[in-house]
């Protein structure tokens, strides 16, 4: 579904992006926009390019052709120098949590606020301990990350992905190694950073994850944006017998 929104209003601009690995392509011809505090599900089957629409968004990879503005940035012509601006508007979540073993889950959050030059000690601890309180870890504060469950894992990155306020929150299949009551947790907490101002991007191939959600469906095959498969929203519309509960991957 196209929305007519003004293009000032949107945070996220794809235009006819693409994007090769050698000979692949993992993303072609792919337009969409995302307004502002957007709550917005990426979603088909394994291998769809999903994780590598991400991966643009933040500048894991670059695009091979097309344009991309995020925030009044243009990602085509971004020199290495801004890439550290453009990452300050996004908090980044990953199916595999990325945290750093090494360091406290209070460590791997406040490197963060570090990172985005906050100096005072005292202003990232209290920012840290307020995120670890939201995400129901200030008893883990201390705790290496090897020593916590799934879902604790996965609330410490989104305190991460939370602390420097960033306006937009993207998450690669964040619930796709956790168990139900993991995943709901870890969601309600994307809705609290979304009711707090912030656009959230997730990618799922769970249809259950989005059957659960009134939330904007963006559909990619093979690498292309498709229109959504008529099993997926309005339901009502159709036949019970009509529905595919097959498996996406
Ligand atoms: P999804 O997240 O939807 O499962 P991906 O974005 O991971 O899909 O992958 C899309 C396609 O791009 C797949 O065919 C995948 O093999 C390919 N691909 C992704 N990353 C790379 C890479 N670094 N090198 C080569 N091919 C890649």
């Amino acid at each position: 579904m196209e929305h007519s929104n003004a293009l000032e209003n949107q945070i996220i601009r794809f235009s006819g992006v693409t994007k090769r690995f050698g000979r692949v392509y993992a993303l072609r011809d792919v337009s969409f926009g995302i307004r502002k505090n957007d709550f917005v599900f990426i979603t088909g089957p394994s291998g769809a390019g999903k994780s590598t629409l991400i991966k643009l968004l933040y500048m894991g990879e670059r695009m091979s052709e097309g344009y991309a503005i995020i925030d009044g940035m243009n990602l085509a012509r971004i020199s290495r120098r801004q890439i550290p601006e453009l990452r300050r508007k996004i908090g980044v979540i990953f199916q595999d949590f990325k945290l750093i073993g090494s360091l406290t889950v209070f460590q791997n959050v406040a490197l963060v606020m570090e990172a985005a030059g906050f100096k005072s000690r005292s202003m990232i601890k209290e920012r840290v301990e307020d995120l670890l309180e939201l995400v129901g870890l200030a008893h883990h504060a201390d705790a290496y990350p090897p020593t916590l469950s799934g879902g604790e894992k996965q609330r410490a990155a989104v305190a991460r992905a939370m602390v420097g306020k960033p306006k937009i929150i993207l998450a690669d299949e964040p619930t796709a190694s956790l168990d139900p009551a993991a995943s709901e947790r870890v969601l309600q907490l994307l809705r609290a950073a979304h009711a707090r101002g912030a656009t959230i991007v997730i990618t799922t191939h769970d249809r259950e994850l989005l059957s659960r959600f009134d939330a904007r469906v963006i559909y990619l095959e093979n690498g292309r944006r498709v229109e959504a498969p008529d099993c997926d929203r309005g339901a009502e519309m159709q036949e019970p017998e009509a529905r595919d509960d097959g498996e996406m991957a």
